[in-house]
């Protein structure tokens, strides 16, 4: 397992899972999560999550990592899907990068949980209609779109709980990938709580 609970944090945190945990799936859960620190653009995953803006024709952070690695046949691509909206999500064939999709959706501008929910909601939704098995999240919306990390990590391990309970059966493993050592600790502080191991 590469994650484990992190003393530094306290063990109360405000925003507790507001998912009924079905305690008979822990086990079966908690096998299929992982925590990856460093470049989502070298995971060689059914699809890696793009956090993009609503142009979808790059930008900084990880979108501009994804597009260089990708290659400029991923923009081309992504010209032809009329942008998208924030909360929403498109995906795209992965090209150069070792991912064989891209699937990208646009976090909130600020700390609006409904459209940070939106975004890891229909991420997995997609995966599971083109019957993607693995898939890698960076943390969306807590670079430049300005979400605090802490709470962002909260919605991100809710929302993959809620679908995990229902879909378990079509996904393999759900990384969530950190690129900041602050995430790092967050997520290894709060995934016991809502993939605990037992
Ligand atoms: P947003 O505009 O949604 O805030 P950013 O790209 O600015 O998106 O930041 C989202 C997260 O992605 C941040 O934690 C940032 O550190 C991280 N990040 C930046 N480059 C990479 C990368 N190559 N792989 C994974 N995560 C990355």
């Amino acid at each position: 397992k590469e994650y484990s609970g992190n003393s530094q944090l306290p063990k109360k945190i405000d925003t507790l899972p507001d998912v009924n945990l079905d305690n008979s799936k822990n086990a079966v859960l908690a096998d299929k999560i992982s925590i990856f620190e460093g470049d989502i653009t070298t995971l060689q995953v059914d699809a890696i999550v793009n956090a993009a803006n609503s142009s979808l024709r790059g930008g900084g952070g990880v979108d501009g990592a994804i597009h260089r690695k990708a290659g400029p046949e991923l923009l081309k691509e992504c010209i032809t899907l009329n942008g998208c909206a924030a909360g929403e999500a498109k995906v795209t064939k992965g090209y150069k990068l070792p991912a064989k999709h891209v699937i990208h959706t646009v976090g909130p501008y600020g700390e609006k949980t409904n459209i940070l929910q939106g975004c890891y909601k229909n991420s997995l939704d997609i995966m599971l209609d083109v019957k993607l098995r693995t898939i890698a999240f960076p943390c969306i919306a807590t670079g430049i779109y300005g979400y605090p990390n802490l709470p962002a990590a909260h919605v991100a391990s809710r929302e993959v709980r809620k679908h995990l309970e229902k879909n378990h059966d079509a996904v393999d493993r759900v990384i969530f990938c950190v690129f900041l050592p602050e995430d790092k600790v967050i997520y290894e502080g709060i995934l016991q709580s809502y993939f605990p191991t037992q």
